[in-house]
């Protein structure tokens, strides 16, 4: 491994540079470590290594060079001292939770959470006697009157999908910790070259790399990256027992997404800032949901907590259900598909797919309605996406 990088660098170079590993062979591009066990020289050096007194390789269900190598590149991204690559994103939230929580906890979060994270939390925890409370993304009082004596953690995503709201980590970071919580952030929508949850405050931040640090729809992993302590020793000897690791193939492949991964996020943000833009001229679009317009009601905290907008544009069309599916079913370039951070633009209709299954009055609570439809911009020419939406909005 090349060791030397330097944590001021920005996340551009960080992203190629940072944490290259290297065998003796010298290789310039990283090579890919695919074993699942190490062998030693001695009986003495077994025993060294297995008892942490000498550094060094043992199993790869918690040490392997390519996934050590992910996860410190990601950390000196993120700006976290530690990082544990996991299995997916879901992986790295379970992980988090059962390393550093424990029965009798209670955790405050938005109810604007992914899917499978309020199922996580709301039915899956509470059987481990770990209780939740939801509360409205963006009011930052509610987080706060939600806190008991026994929370432990506040957890957040911003922004949210699909209805791309923000909370302001700042200040959440500032009600965990008056009340001896901790604060995680999922960072799977902007990542760190667009936002910086720990530099803000929070303790932890989760990443699905599935979406845009893989970036082109290939592989399944995610990551938990915070401070040496509770990370690096902490979730790691979870892991170490419990095993929801990374594949190293994977993290080769997230290894690399990493090096174009600032350059990505820009196209990607500049296609969904002007797909926005085109959304709010057409007539028959009655709003837009961009943190990047002027019209978004938390432009300006978008403005000085993210350094981009992202790549999520969701709007509402005039005539519910039918006119939205029209928008769908249309198009011919986008893909119908709920999934995000591709290279490939995706369209899907929350009200019937990701939302489909909670009860209308719980959609209508979330403000996902029946018009609503929600695209993922990926890097196609924006005119091509302009000219594959304009056809069912036209009819
Ligand atoms: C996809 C996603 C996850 C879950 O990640 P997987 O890799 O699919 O397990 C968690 N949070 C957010 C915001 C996501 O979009």
């Amino acid at each position: 491994m090349n060791e030397f990088f330097d944590p001021e660098w920005g996340s551009a170079t960080l992203g190629v540079r940072a944490a290259e590993p290297r065998t003796g062979n010298r290789e310039h591009s990283a090579s890919v470590s695919l074993t699942s066990s190490y062998v030693f020289g001695s009986a003495a050096q077994a025993a060294a290594v297995f008892s942490g007194n000498e550094p060094g390789f043992i199993y790869s269900r918690f040490t392997n060079p390519t996934t050590e190598a992910f996860e410190k590149r990601l950390a000196a991204m993120e700006g976290g001292e530690s990082c544990v690559a996991t299995a997916s994103g879901m992986a790295a939230v379970m992980t988090m939770c059962l390393a550093l929580l424990k029965q009798g906890d209670h955790i405050v979060s938005s109810r604007g959470l992914f899917g499978s994270t309020i199922n996580l939390f709301g039915n899956i925890l509470t059987k481990f006697g770990i209780t939740i409370s939801f509360v409205d993304q963006t009011d930052v009082a509610a987080w706060e009157a939600a806190v008991q004596p026994n929370t432990k953690l506040l957890f957040a995503e911003t922004p949210t999908n699909p209805l791309v709201e923000l909370v302001d980590i700042a200040a959440l970071a500032d009600i965990a910790h008056r009340h001896g919580a901790l604060l995680a952030v999922d960072n799977c929508f902007l990542t760190p070259v667009l936002q910086q949850p720990l530099k803000l405050g929070a303790d932890l931040v989760i990443h699905s790399a599935t979406k845009y640090i893989d970036g082109q729809g290939r592989c399944v992993g995610g990551a938990i990256v915070g401070d040496a302590q509770r990370v690096g020793k902490n979730v790691f000897g979870f892991m170490r027992t419990a095993g929801p690791c990374m594949s190293p193939f994977n993290a080769w492949v997230f290894l690399k997404g990493l090096e174009t991964l600032a350059v990505r996020m820009k196209a990607h943000c500049e296609n969904a800032h002007g797909l926005a833009e085109w959304l709010s001229e057409q007539p028959t679009v009655a709003r837009v949901h961009y943190p990047g317009l002027v019209t978004h009601p938390q432009h300006e905290l978008a403005r000085h907590q993210q350094s981009g907008f992202g790549a999520v544009v969701a709007f509402e069309v005039e005539g519910g259900r039918d006119a939205a599916w029209r928008v769908v079913d249309s198009t011919r370039l986008i893909s119908i598909t709920a999934n995000l951070g591709d290279t490939r633009t995706t369209i899907t209709h929350p009200a019937t797919t990701t939302h489909g299954r909670i009860s209308a009055e719980a959609r209508a609570q979330a403000g996902i309605g029946e018009g609503l439809l929600r695209v993922a911009v990926g890097l196609e020419d924006l005119k091509d996406l302009t000219a594959d939406l304009a056809r069912g909005l036209t009819l």
